[in-house]
């Protein structure tokens, strides 16, 4: 078997030191790749390329499919981009996976026994960064769950967990408040579990569950989760764990993945001989299994997991009494290079299912084109930005008016405000903002058109109210596709 290529970035700060300690071991474990190295970060930001990352670099990637990068350093001052989010974003990196485990009794934790993989969707959600002001009062961030980004995300961490000899899938989801977009999520894992009998699985509301991850990590094994959830909680994981300065973590695509540490580029600690490459020294573990070289991975994770039972340690997880010797990164690296074909003693040696086994593994597609359903429009939401100088009881007030709207096939079936029902019958003890849900149903239980919206907003403008958006209110194949308000 040739080499396989990987595109290498050294990055700012700390980066250098740790990838070149990483690479060292890589190679003295005989890892068959072949490095292509490109520059990103603090030069090529300041050189004018407010991405960080030059054109070529990018052909780079896209040519190996496989980039192992070490921190870089965002300059301060505005008008730079996230180099990480730039990647994700246009590379279509779906999945983040960080693994977090504690290594009692060598590195201080307050969990000895945990082992959890945090498994985040990477795309979606809030962070789409759809949002806009709306009134004197009101923003508003677009929260999208898609149902092919689902099934990438939860199928991900299902193959995930059999390719590495895990035994249960978690989800972690708000669908009792967010029924429709949680809800999709959390249907399509019940869904796509059942797919993988060997794999136990269950789900959390997150609030409860995040408790119980804090507490009883132990309890848990791979978590899978939307965007906001997976960015809060896998930070969390990786500091309980005891492990933020040990932790790596992919960025997985379709076809490209991103190996790195989850540290920064500690630039206070540059050139000094003092860091500890071992978060980046694992994500290229990561990343040999990702390439088909478990062989490799497992010899070099096994040594690096000897290296800290045996107290060789760098500044950053020293202890005196725990630890046998200080060491730089560069000591550190050859420690580990030292104990290439050793295992563990304590902590248990991990064993990697091997490149045939894997190879023989069908990988499901990730996700399906859905079958078109039929989708009827049963009404519109008309959201209103109206303000009469008071906080309570002006939705009677408000209802009033609006219901002199109603006409030609539509009807005002109820106001609310920030999502809770204010009109009819509301309580003059809600609190309203200037920013107003107004939801017209037909009146005769029939589909109405496009037109009769139109027809309602120019309604709506000669009543002199200024409309700042619509939501369309459909139903799919006979079912409602959208929520009641609060109260309804
Ligand atoms: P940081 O992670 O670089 O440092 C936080 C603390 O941890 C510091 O005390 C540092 O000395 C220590 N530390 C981090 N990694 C270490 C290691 N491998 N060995 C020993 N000690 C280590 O976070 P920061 O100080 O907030 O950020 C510094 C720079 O890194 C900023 O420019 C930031 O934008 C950048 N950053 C980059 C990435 C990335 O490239 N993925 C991620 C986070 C931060």
């Amino acid at each position: 078997m040739g080499n396989v290529p990987i595109t290498v970035a050294k990055g700012d700060g700390i980066g250098p030191e740790i990838m070149d300690a990483t690479l060292h071991i890589l190679k003295e474990a005989g890892a068959r790749i072949e490095i292509e190295e490109i520059e990103i970060g603090e030069k090529v930001y300041l050189a004018g390329n407010t991405a960080g990352i030059a054109p070529e670099s990018w052909e780079s990637i896209r040519r190996t499919k496989v980039f192992l990068k070490a921190p870089i350093t965002t300059p301060q001052g505005g008008g730079y981009k996230s180099l990480n989010v730039t990647v994700r974003k246009a590379l279509g990196l779906f999945a983040n996976v960080r693994p977090c485990v504690s290594y009692h009794p060598f590195i201080k934790t307050k969990h000895p026994g945990m082992d959890v993989v945090i498994v985040r969707e990477n795309e979606e959600d809030t962070y789409a960064g759809i949002e806009h002001r709306q009134t004197n009062m009101v923003e508003q961030c677009l929260k999208l769950i898609t149902r092919p980004g689902c099934e990438k995300i939860i199928r991900y961490a299902f193959e995930y967990a059999v390719r590495n000899n895990r035994k249960k899938v978690t989800a972690f989801i708000k669908d009792n408040i967010m029924k429709q977009t949680d809800g999709l999520f959390h249907k399509l894992f019940d869904e796509i579990a059942k797919e993988y009998p060997s794999i136990q699985a269950d789900h959390w509301i997150v609030d409860i569950g995040a408790a119980k991850l804090a507490d009883t990590p132990e309890n848990f094994d791979v978590v899978v989760m939307p965007n906001l959830y997976g960015d809060i909680l896998s930070d969390v994981a990786a500091q309980i764990a005891g492990s933020v300065g040990l932790a790596g973590s992919a960025n997985i695509g379709e076809h490209i993945a991103m190996f790195e540490a989850i540290h920064g580029s500690a630039p206070r600690r540059a050139g000094q001989n003092l860091a500890n490459p071992s978060g980046l020294f694992l994500a290229a573990v990561m990343m040999l299994v990702h390439i088909n070289q478990p062989d490799v991975a497992e010899l070099c994770h096994n040594a690096w997991l000897k290296t800290i039972e045996d107290g060789i340690h760098t500044y950053d997880i020293y202890e005196e009494g725990v630890s046998k010797q200080k060491v730089g990164t560069k000591e550190f690296a050859q420690a580990v290079v030292e104990r290439l074909g050793q295992k563990p003693e304590v902590l248990k040696p991990v064993q990697y299912k091997s490149a045939e086994e894997l190879d023989q593994m069908p990988r499901k597609p990730l996700y399906s084109v859905p079958e078109p359903e039929k989708k009827e429009l049963m009404g519109v939401d008309v959201f209103v930005h109206w303000w009469n100088g008071k906080f309570y009881g002006s939705a009677e007030e408000f209802g009033k008016k609006i219901e002199q709207l109603n006409g030609d096939g539509l009807k005002l079936q109820m106001i609310s405000n920030r999502g809770t029902k204010v009109y009819p019958d509301g309580l003059p003890d809600t609190f309203c903002v200037d920013h107003w849900r107004c939801r017209f149903i037909s009146t005769d239980g029939n589909p109405i058109t496009h037109q009769q919206v139109i027809n309602l907003l120019t309604r709506f403008q000669q009543a002199g109210f200024d409309f700042i958006k619509t939501e369309n209110l459909y139903y799919f194949n006979g079912k409602p596709g959208f929520s009641l308000g609060q109260g309804q």
